[in-house]
């Protein structure tokens, strides 16, 4: 019997995200090698650790998989040298995002590693038997896989993985999930209908362009064993819940309603999904009718809270940049349709790309104010993030040929052509930084199990009011590079020290409740 250690290496956020990928992967590994392995599943976040090295100190390992997230690289880096230390005789695996998105940069500094890109629910178990029975020549026949070989990159054919064909996944950490207020998290489709937003990476992920819907029972079971163990507020990860399938919605929405009434699924549990902004507004199939109808069906069913990747409301950002397939008015149309619905809105939005002019940061804002979106729990002033394997990478990787991979942040660094755009950026980000960990806490808050007594509104409601201070503050910043006089720094100094004391105000309403809640519910640091 080979022990096999699985490991979900969480993210520098104190946010508690259930590791539904390595929870995954575990059936189809007990699957294709049974009896011949023990697997065990464990996450760094959840057991509030830095490194693998604490597991393999207490047993030893044949083969270890390592999960990688954005930002963590530290902690991977760790768990490689403990891996080497305490487990040298061990293969190890990595997936995950460096994996599917930077696996020859990892490759050229872990050389003896194996990266499973994208999917691996087929490619795992046969690469881990083929290293168990000592054929390494075989992986190149394995699909999805990168690694080194006679000092050459091999990269395996990419193959989609068939989601008819999907196992449950194995709930082995769920319940210390919702013990610690975290998410959990299911799936009911991969992929993008779309797939075609220049800075996403779904392409990559899953190995082409195809929407994949996963049955409807597995859904229900799934959502059942979720019901099962106590969660009230489930994710659905899927990229696209729509899909171009909107009847199976319908058919979803009315068995998850059974499963209530029969008793199955709790009651009280609410979902959310992930939409594109075309999909609330009907486009393809019926308009904005049928999509209200869709959405009200969704809503009896027990929808709570819809993410909506509007990304802008500049219109080259959104036509020639970010390809997003959307106008700014749609947009709107799109977060006026679910506030109206009665339904919670998650925003993505990416205020900043390398090629941001001053006016474009302006058309953001006025989007902002238009939408009615300032005074609202999302970050909406972020940057772009080019991550490698993206079209938007793809196209940087070949104008900057230097260019190399931030391995922690799974992007490419870039510097805005926009000299004013560049000072703004930055003295947001400083802005920032004073409550930027309180923020994530408060949003991990929100985003998992909420403690019977407490409230998200209320918790999204604090949040909102820093948002909007620093909508408020990147309107002074910007207004000081509109107005075309001198003193630019003495004034950003300026609009800084007024803000503070906006700021102070409103910490000296909120602070002991946003500290009380951080040191309830969270690991939280000062
Ligand atoms: S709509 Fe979302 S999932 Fe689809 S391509 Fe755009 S960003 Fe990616």
């Amino acid at each position: 019997m080979k022990n096999v250690l699985l490991v979900d290496l969480g993210t520098p956020r104190d946010e508690i995200s259930e590791p539904l990928g390595i929870e995954t992967l575990a059936p189809y590994v007990e699957a294709a090698l049974g009896d011949q392995v023990s697997v065990d599943v464990k996450s760094l976040e959840l057991d509030n650790l830095e490194t693998v090295q604490p597991y393999l100190e207490q047993k030893k390992y044949a083969a270890i998989g390592l999960s990688t997230k954005i930002r963590a690289y530290d902690k991977f880096q760790r768990s490689m040298a403990a891996t080497m230390h305490y487990a040298s005789e061990s293969k190890v695996f990595i997936g995950d995002i460096l994996a599917t998105y930077a696996y020859d940069d990892v490759l050229g500094q872990y050389p003896e590693v194996i990266c499973v890109r994208g999917e691996g629910e087929e490619s795992f178990p046969l690469a881990l038997k083929a290293v168990f029975e000592q054929d390494d020549a075989r992986l190149e026949g394995i699909s999805n896989l990168a690694f080194i070989r006679s000092g050459r990159l091999v990269e395996t054919e990419r193959a989609p993985f068939d989601v008819k064909k999907a196992l449950l996944p194995k709930r082995l950490l769920t319940q210390e999930v919702l013990k610690q207020h975290g998410i959990g998290r299911l799936e009911a489709s991969r992929g993008c209908a779309y797939a075609n937003c220049g800075f996403c990476g779904v392409i990559e992920k899953y190995a082409g362009r195809e929407w994949k819907p996963f049955p409807l029972e597995f859904i229900l079971q799934d959502l059942t064993v979720l019901s099962e163990l106590g969660f009230i507020s489930p994710y659905f990860t899927d990229e696209d819940f729509f899909g171009n399938d909107t009847d199976r919605v319908t058919q979803l929405a009315g068995l998850i309603g059974e499963g209530k009434r029969a008793g199955n699924i709790n009651r009280d549990i609410n979902l959310y999904i992930n939409l594109r902004a075309n999909s609330i507004l009907g486009v393809g199939f019926g308009g904005e009718e049928e999509a209200v109808k869709l959405l009200t069906q969704l809503k009896v069913a027990g929808l709570r809270e819809v993410f909506v990747g509007i990304e802008s409301g500049c219109k080259d950002q959104l036509a020639k940049r970010y390809t997003k397939g959307v106008t700014k008015q749609k947009n709107i149309r799109a977060i006026n349709i679910l506030r109206d619905l009665g339904l919670e809105v998650d925003l993505g939005f990416i205020f900043f790309d390398e090629d941001s002019e001053l006016p474009e940061l302006r058309e953001n804002l006025n989007f902002i104010y238009e939408a009615n979106i300032a005074r609202h729990d999302c970050q909406l002033i972020k940057r772009l993030r080019v991550e490698p394997r993206t079209p938007i990478g793809v196209k940087f990787a070949a104008t900057h040929p230097s260019a190399k991979i931030d391995l922690n942040a799974v992007e490419y660094p870039y510097r805005f052509k926009s000299a004013a755009v560049e000072a703004i950026f930055y003295t947001f980000c400083e802005w920032q930084r004073a409550d930027l960990d309180v923020i994530y806490n408060l949003q991990a808050f929100c985003r998992g199990e909420i403690p019977s007594g407490y409230s998200r509104q209320e918790v999204k409601g604090i949040i909102s009011q820093y948002r909007e201070l620093d909508v408020q503050f990147l309107d002074a910043v910007i207004a000081v590079f509109e107005d075309g006089q001198d003193n630019k720094d003495g004034r950003v100094r300026e609009v800084i020290k007024e803000f503070a004391v906006h700021r102070n105000t409103l910490d000296s309403f909120l602070a002991q409740r946003v500290y009380w809640l951080n040191s309830n519910f969270r690991r939280f640091k000062t």
